[in-house]
């Protein structure tokens, strides 16, 4: 991360006076930040849990960063071609990217990825934690994920499981659970969760595993069917509905993290003040009460911090290499 340093170097008295401006300025170029808009890029379609947390987030920063922030919706390849843009943009604190586990799998899933998610970015904080649910649309047979994975294997790649991407969380989830059910089904792409939740709801596939940032309203409104949720212990906002690892699926656990990321060299002067907006519109309580509707967890301060997000991805970077080399799904 790089600050303004003061520039330390033997000048005539021109160059020396140029030079203590340009140091002196740095200050004043931060309190001035931010002049104008600044830009947070989300990689899925808009209407997709990512869209939904981002939209929340940057309407609760404007009043502490005192500027706009701007959603700008860059689909493609799993979030990949969003990330791959945020890398290659103006280190100057006005572009920002929000992302997803994706940052961390995409090196094993990509054999040529344009850009190295530990080395091409600063890094901002995390923001959110989000469990996933396994719905279906609302007229399929199985009434339950115990005749769910008798009519997946029965109907094998009949069945269409909408996902976003490789690199998608959607699509991470579903190749976990054809591992576990041991059924090949059809995975169908699209640019976010949002268009494959119409999708679902317009019959067009069967199934899509989904943050319940972006399913619980259509849970709740019983417009799909919920076969159970990913995380190791029920969601207080589904209570009763059973976990997959409770009906069956032993250890099966996808929970959706997220991270704000900045492209290498932004000053330090705008990852702290971006990062201070974000912490103060995620202690609104508006934000909160509206998160927690959804499912989503915020997590403790510590993570709240450059380092708490540059650690995790390490970590988990690490953590899914040998998870998605078992699993055979790579893209060129
Ligand atoms: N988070 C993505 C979206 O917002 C979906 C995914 O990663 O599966 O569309």
């Amino acid at each position: 991360m790089k600050s303004f340093k003061r520039l330390r170097i033997a000048a005539p008295a021109a160059l020396g006076a140029a030079v203590l401006s340009l140091a002196l300025s740095a200050p004043a170029w931060a309190q001035g930040y931010p002049a104008r808009p600044v830009t947070l890029v989300v990689p899925f379609a808009a209407g997709g849990p990512t869209d939904v947390v981002a939209r929340l987030l940057g309407a609760a920063m404007m009043k502490p960063l005192g500027q706009t922030v701007v959603i700008e919706n860059k689909t493609g390849a799993g979030g990949t071609i969003a990330a791959a843009a945020v890398a290659r943009a103006a280190p100057d604190g006005y572009t920002f990217l929000i992302h997803h586990n994706g940052m961390g799998t995409a090196p094993a899933l990509y054999r040529k990825l344009s850009y190295n998610p530990l080395a091409d970015f600063e890094y901002v904080s995390q923001v959110v934690d989000v469990p996933m649910t396994l719905v279906g649309r609302k007229d399929l047979p199985a009434k339950d994920f115990r005749e769910l994975q008798a009519y997946v294997k029965a109907n094998g790649d009949k069945v269409n499981l909408a996902h976003a991407g490789l690199g998608a969380v959607s699509h991470l989830c579903g190749m976990l659970l054809r591992q576990a059910i041991g059924a090949e089904v059809t995975t169908v792409p699209y640019q976010g969760t949002g268009p494959a939740m119409n999708a679902l709801l317009g019959g067009q596939v069967d199934l899509l595993c989904d943050q319940t940032t972006s399913t619980t309203p259509f849970i709740k409104a019983g417009s799909v069917k919920l076969y159970g949720v990913t995380t190791s212990q029920r969601l207080k906002t589904l209570p009763d509905t059973p976990t997959l690892a409770e009906q069956g699926l032993a250890g099966f656990q996808v929970v959706v993290w997220h991270g704000i990321y900045a492209p290498k060299g932004t000053p330090k002067e705008a990852i702290d003040k971006f990062g201070a907006a974000l912490r103060t519109a995620l202690k609104d309580p508006a934000v909160v009460a509206r998160l927690a509707e959804l499912g989503a967890i915020i997590p403790p301060d510590d993570k709240l911090t450059p380092a708490g997000l540059q650690g995790w991805l390490q970590q988990e970077t690490q953590r899914y290499a040998p998870v998605i080399k078992a699993a055979g799904q790579f893209a060129d």
